[in-house]
């Protein structure tokens, strides 16, 4: 089969990051016989540069056309003072909004050989942890009616939680179907006790899997149990469905219970096939350029292309494989290193990678 891949590499370490995955992805190409055309499309800061816009509109036209998106990431000093619709982070809103993807699935995988990157105790997390939590990304409080005003001589400000039926059940629909190639079980995390937007989530999403997805079991969590949960006992989740800011905060919470930003993939997803695939690290100007920024993050993202857009389960179980056999032989970037370790570039990772592939 033949896959075209819109390529935003963007600002910083993005080329860099890109370059490695796009490695891998042609090694498995060759490997298991699929064609990968990619094709690099301005976004950012270098688009802001080359073309007076973070989000050049040939730059959307060719990600709609594409099979799926793979994004570096956007941003640095540079574009840091110009104005809010002049900035890198602007052309990240508007490509989500522009391929309409409502979900956000990030796996907060800590691999076992990176168990003391961890800031928990060994014993908590000795044979790694993998939470997908994915979350609601175009509706909720975010997005909801707000305002602010003055009364009786107090400032105020209010915002609203609102969400509709067909919201929770499409977002459901992608947690069920990742849960479906896992272990079959989601934990549904919501604020029941208390809001009613969460009592209709709540209905919602065990209607939706009784009728959709009889063989999946879905679980509640309240948001604050959950927040401890994390910290306290990671290996007992897997699939995690919730809202927008819910999720924006336990996302983050269990990403930091793993350690290692380089090595953490996200993706967006909507109603169709062709997603966003990406890092969850910003563009890391700090390091960009040196060559020794971590790719398997991006790696993993190209490697989640492969699984929920392309239906390549098989290819991306030969790159989660290579990566665990690079961690496991002890080669390191320098984000991830520690005393007795191989340290090698950021380049010489994506090599390591594509030869045990
Ligand atoms: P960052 O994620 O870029 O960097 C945070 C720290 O982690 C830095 O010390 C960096 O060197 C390190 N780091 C990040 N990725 C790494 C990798 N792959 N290998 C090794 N080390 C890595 O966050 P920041 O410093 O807050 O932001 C830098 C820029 O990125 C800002 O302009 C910000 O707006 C942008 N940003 C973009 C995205 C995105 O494109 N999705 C996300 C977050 C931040």
């Amino acid at each position: 089969m033949e896959y075209n891949i819109a390529v935003l590499s963007g600002d910083g370490i993005g080329p860099e990051i890109c370059s490695g995955a796009i490695k891998v992805l042609n090694k498995v190409g060759e490997k298991y016989g699929h064609t990968f055309k990619f094709e690099q499309l301005p976004i950012g800061g270098y688009a802001i540069d080359t073309c007076g816009d973070p989000l050049p509109d040939f730059t959307v036209k060719k990600c709609l056309a594409s099979d799926s998106v793979l994004l570096g990431a956007v941003g640095g000093y540079k574009w840091d003072n110009m104005p809010g619709d002049k900035r890198p982070e602007k052309g990240l809103l508007r490509i989500r909004k522009e391929m309409n993807l409502y979900s956000n699935i990030r796996p907060a995988k800590l691999w076992a050989s990176l168990a003391d990157a961890s800031p928990l105790k060994p014993e908590l997390v000795k044979n790694g942890i993998e939470i997908i939590i994915v979350r609601e990304l175009t509706g909720g409080i975010y997005f909801g009616e707000r305002g602010a005003g003055q009364e009786n001589d107090a400032e105020y400000a209010w915002d609203t939680e609102k969400y509709s039926v067909p919201e929770i059940e499409r977002i459901m629909r992608i947690a069920c179907e990742i849960a479906s190639k896992r272990s079959k079980k989601i934990v549904s995390v919501d604020k029941a006790n208390v809001l009613e937007s969460s009592r209709l989530w709540r209905r919602t999403v065990h209607r939706f899997a009784e009728e959709n997805y009889p063989d999946i079991e879905v679980t509640d969590v309240l948001v604050d149990n959950m927040a401890m949960q994390i910290v306290k006992n990671p290996a007992q989740f897997d699939v995690v469905v919730t809202s927008n800011m819910f999720g924006d905060i336990l996302s983050d919470e269990a990403a930091q219970v793993t350690g290692s930003i380089g090595m953490l993939a996200s993706s967006s997803l909507g109603d169709t096939k062709c997603g966003l695939y990406e890092p969850i690290h910003g563009s890391a100007p700090d390091i960009a350029g040196k060559d020794i920024a971590n790719p398997i993050a991006t790696i993993l993202a190209a490697a989640m292309m492969l699984r929920d857009s392309f239906d390549l389960t098989e290819e991306y179980n030969a790159i989660e494989s290579a990566v665990a056999k690079v961690l496991d032989e002890g080669w390191r970037t320098a984000d991830i290193y520690s005393e007795g370790c191989k340290k090698v570039k950021g380049s010489e990772m994506a090599d390591l990678i594509v030869e045990r592939i």
